[in-house]
């Protein structure tokens, strides 16, 4: 049976690289129908920090992955902490002192020792990547590495071929980073005789500029926790970071979990290195902003309207509200900055609708009887509508003569919102006032 595992180590939040990885091996395992489990790789001990594993879980489970076994879970493999095998590190690392193949280092005026393992001299390790195809190390260019400290902590390199091995995987999907580590996990294999997994090694992930993205670049937003609070869809940030390195066999790239769990085929991983694109997020995120009910974008950019203190004054007007912006929205908490933009108390005329008002004669007129007609109206949208058509009636206008002189002196721009919905919602006061300021 497949069985993969995503083995965190806990020393920060959930960045967009380390989700990628998660992702690919919950495809993979999910594609072969196998296993997907969760190990924490906690070994570090000076860089892991408080909240760094519930932080990778949470979002993991956010984005849409479950799995069959981890610390929270359980299972018949664990424990699943590298903290809490210790000893079992101690057992195999002992195996291998007593087999000539480790030897111990002591710590100066010290019985504490640190175990290192011994490389075998002239070998060849070469492996069949599942994205690279065959990569070739030779043992001369490895030295004789740490497998525990002398704190009695295993390195990386031991406690991840012991783990692999007992807790029977299948197969390894890494970023990049980890190529050289490969060959010093093989020699551990050997060494015991235990059947090595298939590896493959992920492309890195780059910026605009094509260089490695960097968690200390704060110029792009990388955590997944971010992406989360502004309001992204977990379900679009999925389907974007499955774009991150592979690409599926079909012409289509918006694609939902269970269809790309059905394409997903080890062999279209890419080599190329994989570019970061927060244009592309944004409109796939869009994509599925669209593709929500009503009444479910509603309840989604609610919480980002009260945040901002926006005054929600009634279930209808958010709907009203909601149906004039649903369809401009990328993401959550654009919705207040697109609401700030049109609810905005400074009123300007931009200079190309300027020039549409000066170039027709009739627009002033137009704009005269507009005002004229709405001091008496109830402002609601199918009320608003009849008096546009009134107005054209009066002025003996239609089209764009009719609309445009309208919608310029009530919005300050030619192209906007659904005019009716969008009068409603500014409210009597707003717009008297702006078409005031533009006769004036
Ligand atoms: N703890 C390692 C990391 O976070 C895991 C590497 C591996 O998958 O072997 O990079």
């Amino acid at each position: 049976k497949v069985r993969v595992r995503y083995a965190p180590s806990p020393t920060g939040l959930l960045h967009i690289g380390n989700a990628r990885t998660a992702i690919f091996n919950y495809l993979f395992s999910k594609h072969l129908g196998g296993d997907f489990i969760i190990r924490i790789e906690d070994t570090d001990v000076k860089r892991n920090v408080v909240g760094g594993e519930k932080s990778q879980l949470d979002n993991l489970k956010w984005l849409g992955l479950d799995w069959e076994e981890s610390p929270d879970k359980g299972g018949n493999y664990g424990p699943y902490r590298q903290l809490e095998r210790l000893d079992i590190y101690q057992k195999y690392a002992n195996e291998l002192l007593e087999r000539g193949l480790a030897y111990k280092e002591y710590k100066e005026d010290s019985d504490a020792y640190a175990i290192r393992f011994k490389v075998p001299k002239d070998k060849t390790y070469a492996f069949d990547d599942l994205v690279r195809g065959t990569l070739k190390f030779e043992s001369k260019e490895v030295e004789d590495w740490i497998m525990i400290k002398d704190n009695g902590i295993p390195t990386y390199n031991f406690a991840v071929v012991i783990d692999d091995h007992l807790m029977e995987i299948t197969h390894v999907l890494r970023g990049e980073e980890h190529i050289t580590n490969t060959p010093k996990q093989m020699m551990v294999y050997e060494a015991f005789g235990w059947e090595i997994p298939r590896f493959g090694h992920m492309t890195i992930i780059v910026n605009e500029q094509k260089k490695k993205l960097s968690k200390r670049d704060h110029s792009i937003v990388q955590f997944i926790g971010q992406y989360r609070e502004m309001g992204y869809l977990p379900e679009a940030l999925f389907n974007f970071i499955t774009l991150l390195g592979w690409s599926p066999s079909i012409n289509e790239e918006i694609l939902t979990k269970e269809q790309i769990i059905e394409l997903f085929e080890s062999k279209r991983l890419s080599k190329a290195p994989a570019m970061f694109d927060v244009v592309k997020l944004q409109y796939i995120n869009h994509q599925y902003m669209k593709k929500l009910s009503p009444e479910a974008f509603a309840s989604f950019v609610k919480p980002f309207l009260v945040e901002a203190k926006i005054d929600i004054k009634s279930d209808e007007w958010l709907e009203n509200l909601c149906s004039l912006l649903h369809d401009r929205t990328s993401y959550g908490k654009e919705i207040v900055s697109l609401y700030n933009e049109f609810f905005s108390d400074e009123f300007e005329i931009e200079a190309e609708a300027m020039a549409f008002l000066k170039e027709n004669e009739t627009t002033l007129q137009t704009i005269k009887s507009f005002k004229s007609i709405l001091e008496q109206s109830s402002f609601l949208p199918d009320a608003i509508k009849e008096e546009i058509k009134a107005v054209g009636k009066d002025v003996g206008v239609k089209g764009k003569l009719l609309f445009m002189p309208v919608r310029i002196a009530s919005t300050g721009v030619m192209h906007g919102p659904e005019l009716p919905m969008a009068l409603s919602l500014l409210g009597k006061e707003k717009v008297l006032n702006r078409i005031t300021q533009t006769i004036n």
